[in-house]
Parts: structure tokens; sequence; C-alpha cells
């Protein structure tokens, strides 16, 4: 979608501090870390939040799962634990309405969260 960011950074258009990607998905640093690892992997497809993927989905669904598991394997936090979150609509605190998985690491998480 034009108007974008997670399109334009998927895209290479606005840079980004990529941390893995394939065919599907791209993962790069939240700009705005809340951990001392905060990564974000999203689908290069554009789906605007979890509420629009269907049954057709749950393949890529489950990749981006599986890629946030490589993802804390690859930054060193998958020993220590880390958290992963997709924050979806208003309620839900999301404020870019490109689907995003959270991968929190590198410090105790909070529980429950805010
Ligand atoms: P949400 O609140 O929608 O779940 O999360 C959006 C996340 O995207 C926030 O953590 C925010 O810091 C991050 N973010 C927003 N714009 C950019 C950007 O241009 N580059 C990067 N790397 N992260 C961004
Ligand atoms: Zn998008």
């Amino acid at each position: 979608m034009s108007d974008c960011i997670f399109c334009k950074i998927a895209e290479k258009k606005i840079p980004s501090k990529i941390v893995h990607e394939d065919d599907k998905t791209v993962a790069f640093d939240d700009v705005n870390p809340q951990a001392p690892t905060h990564v974000l992997v999203i689908p290069k497809r554009h789906v605007a939040s979890l509420t629009e993927m269907n049954e057709v989905d749950a393949g890529l669904l489950g990749h981006l799962m599986l890629t946030g598991s490589k993802v804390a394997k690859l930054k060193g936090i998958a020993e220590g634990g880390y958290r992963f979150v997709i924050n979806t609509g208003r309620n839900g605190g999301q404020t870019v309405f490109h689907l995003h998985l959270h991968i929190l690491g590198g410090r105790p998480m909070h529980w429950p969260p805010g």
C-alpha cells in the first residue's frame, strides 16, 4: 500500500535495521525500542491487522511466528526468554496498520501488560 510506512520498509524505500528477510517476511529493529531487544516481523504483503486474516492465511501466520522464534535465536534472547506481542485495533494499542509481530527480550517482562 502506497502510504503505508511498513510497506515502504519492506520495499527498502525507508531505511531500517533489517535483522532477517525471506520471500514472505522482513524483520527489523523497532525505532523506539521498549526492551534491549525489540524487533518487528512483518509480512511483505500488506495486511492491516490480525482481524483481516483468514483460514487461508494460516500458513503465513505460522511462518511469522517461526520467523520470530528464529529472530529471537539470532538476537541471542531465546535462552533467556522473550515475549511476542501483536497489538490489534484501537483497544489493542495498534498504531501502525500493517500487521506486525513484536519480539521483546533482554530483560524480564511484566505481567499483566499495560
Ligand atoms: P504498534 O503500536 O502498532 O503495535 O507498533 C508500532 C511499532 O512500530 C512501534 O513500536 C513503533 O516504535 C514502530 N515504528 C513506527 N514507525 C517506525 C519506523 O519508521 N521504523 C521502525 N523501525 N519502527 C517504527
Ligand atoms: Zn503496509
